[in-house]
């Protein structure tokens, strides 16, 4: 099967490998529908993160099962499924208490850009769709994976709510789709934090009420010039830099919340910040798994149309500019169809 694998930064190359097969009695093979590159993909792709040997890319994926192990019961043959990136067994006492992505026997879901994947655990990992979607709705159940589920997490994270404030510090996908699950949790007010227009016209069509474009202590001046001086109630939090932490935990009135998403890199939190910031912090990967069966269905009944947020749709095969394209800003987010 083709598969893109990156062999170095900057370096992505789509080649042949053996097709995954079943290694345990509850995995599933899928053959791949939809994947896409994500903002975490560019932190290997820009040599932030270490590469010692060429990887297998991608951990966002729809597609349709092509077979199961032995134990395998929730999902057959056929079956159109969205999975997590974190493969959970769903049942052990963190799982039952919403954090899948903490699972006691979690794995990383990998090499999802392929043609085909094998999921470990299928069953706590893996939902089916009812039927089989229409074409139109695969980048949406797609989004839902990881981007969506991500900043779904994020804004419960960030206790969004009605008659809330909230803040988004990023303006990647996660982000976006945190103005997006803040709209859909009712919160009064969402300030985006971009400065770039197409994507602060995107989050103005998910729900943004307000655009600030200034960044870092700027940015949060602005924040609280916008909230009577006191800061936003939630902030949502989806880079991952120093910057962003700080940015977002300044934005944050006492009392308030931060939800942060964006894996971090480098960041290490003064203590005295925090003591007297009187913020709330959680975040982390998120448990997507939680969140499927419930974003599926908002997907599937047209309340939310979270696939605005692929720019670009590419074959398998040009996965490299795919990756150029992100990594230049020319896209926010990429597609890709085996
Ligand atoms: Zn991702
Ligand atoms: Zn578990």
């Amino acid at each position: 099967m083709r598969a893109a694998i990156m062999h170095a930064p900057g370096d992505v190359r789509v080649e042949d490998r053996d097709r995954p097969a079943l290694q345990q009695p509850t995995d599933a093979v899928i053959k791949l529908v939809a994947a896409c590159v994500c903002g975490s993909d560019l932190w290997p792709y820009r040599g932030a993160d270490t590469l010692n040997e060429p990887r297998t890319m991608g951990h966002e994926y729809v597609g349709i099962v092509e077979e199961t192990g032995a134990d395998v019961k929730s999902v057959k043959p056929g079956q159109f499924v969205v999975g997590s990136f974190f493969a959970s067994d769903n049942t052990c006492e963190i799982c039952r208490s919403g954090y899948q992505s903490g699972c006691v026997h979690r794995q990383g879901v990998g090499g999802a850009q392929a043609e085909y994947l094998r999921v470990p655990l299928a069953d706590g990992t893996l939902v089916a769709t009812p039927e089989m979607p229409d074409a139109g709705k695969v980048p949406s159940l797609l989004a839902a994976s990881d981007v969506l589920g991500t900043g779904w997490f994020a804004a419960k994270a960030a206790e969004v709510g009605p008659g809330k404030t909230v803040a988004v510090v990023g303006d990647g996908a996660v982000g976006l789709l945190g103005v997006l699950a803040a709209q859909q949790m009712g919160a009064e007010r969402i300030i985006a934090m971009s400065r770039h227009a197409d994507r602060q016209a995107l989050a103005r069509e998910f729900g943004a009420t307000d655009i600030v474009e200034e960044r870092g202590e700027a940015g949060v001046q602005k924040i609280r010039e916008l909230t009577g001086g006191l800061g936003a109630h939630s902030v949502i939090e989806a880079v991952g830099t120093q910057e962003s932490m700080l940015q977002a935990i300044h934005a944050t009135r006492a009392g308030g919340h931060v939800g942060f998403v964006g894996v971090s890199h480098d960041v290490a939190l003064p203590g005295r910040d925090l003591f007297y910031s009187h913020v709330h912090l959680h975040g982390g990967p998120a448990p997507v798994r939680q969140y499927l069966p419930e974003l599926i269905d908002l997907i599937l009944r047209g309340d939310i149309n979270p696939e605005k947020v692929f720019d670009l749709e590419l074959p398998l095969e040009q996965a490299a500019e795919a990756y150029r394209a992100m990594d230049e800003r020319r896209a926010i987010k990429v597609l890709l169809r085996p």
